[in-house]
């Protein structure tokens, strides 16, 4: 894609699902890519290893890994330091990490809550105004884009904290967008529906489950995170250059409201 050879890129969460997928294509169109990753130093060295196999025709392209929690404000700032120290500079965020739990809302417990909305969309928001404190203080151009979900939209009871955290996202897009349109920086979001990574484990191995999901969805079958990947790809190549504030569904149909296939009566 037009753009993108020669560019810095970082994903938080990259060690695993969308993530990895993320790194590995902005890798195989020519990006160094800093591998964010908060348990797992093999799984990031594993990703690390393919995206630079992918990217082997263009020697040019590094990677670094680096470990950092996004809850935590100072490995955040820890993650950007070393991504300037080694790259110079950066050209496009990937705000990937996040996690969901299950639980009837009245049961939530204030530390779960604080929890969710801290990686999923405090974390998200510092990391962007990182980057966007970088881009202000190089005069330079950057491209934020955030990991949502179709939650963003569709309600899901059971994880009101997940959905609150990517309803939230919707917002965090566009009031950067509009905020930061005229200094050059695009900020945009992909939205997957059901996609077969790790934090859905409860149902992919599951047929019964996973064809019972796979039901509401108008292409009839789960996304994948290459699938994912393309989007950004795409957000984050100059082919996009004039789209900003936008969050693009990539989720076969999820959200054109599937019940409404055939019609409800006579
Ligand atoms: P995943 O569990 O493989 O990826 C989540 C990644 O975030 C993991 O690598 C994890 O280590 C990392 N992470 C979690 N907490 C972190 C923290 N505090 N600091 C740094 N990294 C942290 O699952 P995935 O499906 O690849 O999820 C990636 C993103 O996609 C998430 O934001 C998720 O909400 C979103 N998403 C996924 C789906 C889906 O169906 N898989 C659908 C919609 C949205």
């Amino acid at each position: 894609m037009k753009g993108l050879t020669g560019k810095t890129a970082l994903i938080t969460g990259a060690s695993s699902g969308i993530g990895q997928a993320i790194a590995i294509r902005l890798a195989q169109e020519g990006c160094n890519v800093v591998i964010n990753y908060r348990k797992s130093a093999q799984e990031a060295e594993d990703t690390s290893e393919r995206a630079m196999q992918t990217a082997c025709q263009k020697s040019n392209v590094r990677s670094l890994l680096i470990q950092g929690d996004v809850s935590k404000e100072e490995d955040i700032l820890n993650m950007f330091n070393q991504t300037i120290e080694t790259f110079g500079s950066l050209d496009i965020l990937v705000n990937n990490a996040g996690i969901q739990k299950e639980c009837p809302s009245h049961e939530v417990t204030a530390k779960d809550f604080d929890n969710i909305l801290s990686i999923n969309l405090r974390g998200s928001f510092l990391c962007a105004r990182e980057m966007i404190k970088h881009c202000l203080s190089q005069n330079r151009a950057g491209i934020i884009i955030n990991v949502s979900s179709v939650h963003e939209i569709i309600p899901r009871p059971l994880y009101a904290s997940y959905s609150i955290s990517k309803g939230g996202m919707e917002n965090l897009t566009k009031t950067l967008a509009l905020e930061y349109a005229a200094r050059g920086i695009r900020v945009n979001a992909i939205a997957p529906g059901a996609t077969i990574t790790p934090i859905n484990q409860d149902w992919i191995d599951h047929p019964e489950k996973k064809a019972m999901v796979e039901s509401h969805i108008p292409m009839a079958r789960s996304g994948t995170a290459e699938e994912m990947a393309a989007g950004v790809a795409f957000l984050a190549s100059d082919d996009a250059s004039y789209i900003t504030g936008q969050t693009l569904f990539i989720d076969g149909g999820l959200t054109l409201y599937a019940d409404f296939r055939e019609a409800w009566s006579a």
